[in-house]
């Protein structure tokens, strides 16, 4: 709403058969730029441009290496774009990056642009956001008190891609993926003016697209500061799940083999020098001969326990924060504020609207409210709210309003 130009990029990138989902997944990317004029634009565009294009060079079979790199390429190119002309100098962007492979979700990524994975109707933040905001509270210099009364400014972050010659990128995951799970990637135009419960409650609520648009109708609604840019992700279809990766027997039986083995190792060596003590030569050779096996044995389950170790080996600490998202009667009694201040302002500046349809819906989201079915309250009510917006930017198209660009 304030925002002459777009400084967000994102791409999404489908894998068109079975066999390339198998190698490098579905990519998603969301990056939002910063710095001067058109600084910004050219370094999240870069971000998309480059990442998705050197991530398919650079995967052989090893998609987690092949995205760290090709982040780090983007750097590059980036920080050289920036070096090489002045007005582009400093330039820099978040680029936050999910891949959906046969393994489970991947992330990468810089900045405070975020991926939440909502499941059921639990949202959870999967990236760590690098601002100053993030940063300190995970430090724990200061106190709740400070960040709450926005002491720290909320809009400084801490990492990007492009003003420097090297960066350090996040790894997420993975993350198995389930039937029904739900990922959204956003720049902080949206996650800047609603609260994850807001952002689980539409997401979990209503059909991919329209979450989709009553997100960013809402967002714009509270001021708009700010470019929004929104990707959203579902699971479906069990091929997609993600099959066990780890090896049978289950994680928490395997440590007690080595020890097991370990301890029936040492039992035998002390039988031995016991045996030898009282002279019994014969016995206390197979006691030493059996300590032996047992020690190798052990040996060899502890490598093996280590190796696929490795291979279940998650990447950072993700989630780093959870909120329960259940479409309640507070969350429908805020929605239907802002469609009663938008029909004022629609009035007032002679917005034209299809008044009963729009009355229609209104009147099966009383219905629902009234039934305590939220869910289906909140759909009738943001059909309402986005048919209101789809006619607002008619309006201000109308009026050459610059600052409104769709
Ligand atoms: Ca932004």
């Amino acid at each position: 709403m304030r925002r002459s130009a777009n400084q967000d990029s994102y791409c999404i990138t489908l894998a068109d058969d079975r066999e390339k989902w198998e190698r490098s997944g579905h990519l998603l990317i969301v990056a939002d730029g910063m710095g001067a004029h058109a600084a910004g634009e050219l370094a999240s565009r870069l971000s998309v441009d480059l990442i998705p294009h050197h991530y398919a060079k650079l995967n052989r079979g090893d998609p987690v290496g092949a995205i760290h790199q090709a982040m780090e390429e983007a750097n590059s190119e980036i920080y050289r774009r920036g070096q090489a002309n002045p007005e582009f100098r400093g330039m820099g962007t978040t680029t936050s990056a999910l891949l959906l492979l046969p393994a489970g979700a991947i992330l990468a990524h810089v900045g405070d642009s975020r991926i939440y994975r909502l499941r059921g109707q639990t949202l959870e933040q999967l990236t760590f956001d690098h601002s100053l905001v993030w940063e300190m509270r995970a430090s724990g210099e200061v106190g709740e008190e400070m960040l709450r009364n926005n002491a720290v400014p909320k809009n400084v972050i801490t990492r990007s891609l492009g003003p420097n010659p090297n960066v350090q990128v996040d790894l997420e995951g993975p993350f198995p993926l389930q039937n029904g799970d739900r990922f959204l990637l956003c720049s902080d135009g949206l996650s800047g003016q609603l609260t994850d419960e807001e952002i689980g409650i539409l997401l979990g609520s209503l059909d991919l697209d329209m979450a989709v648009r009553a997100m960013i109708d809402l967002a714009n609604l509270r001021g708009g500061p700010d470019n929004i840019t929104v990707a959203v992700a579902e699971i479906r279809g069990d091929e997609l799940v993600t099959k066990s990766v780890l090896p049978t027997p289950p994680p928490e039986d395997r440590p007690s083999y080595p020890i097991g083995f370990g301890i029936a190792g040492v039992v035998c060596a002390l039988a031995a020098v016991v045996l030898l003590m009282v002279k019994q030569i014969p016995l206390a050779a197979v006691s030493v001969a059996a300590a032996f096996v047992a020690g190798i044995s052990g040996w060899i389950k502890m490598m093996k326990f280590d190796s696929s170790g490795d291979r279940s080996a998650r990447l950072g600490r993700g989630p780093h924060r959870k909120a329960q998202c259940k479409p309640s009667a507070d969350f429908v009694k805020q929605i239907t504020g802002v469609i009663q201040e938008l029909q004022e302002w629609m009035v007032e500046s002679g917005v034209q609207v299809d008044q009963r349809e729009l009355d229609a819906a209104i009147a099966l989201g009383k219905r629902e409210t009234a039934a305590r079915n939220y869910k289906q309250a909140i759909q009738y009510y943001c059909e309402v709210l986005t048919a209101m917006m789809r006619n607002a930017r008619v309006k201000a198209d109308d009026r050459d309003e610059e600052s409104i660009d769709y």
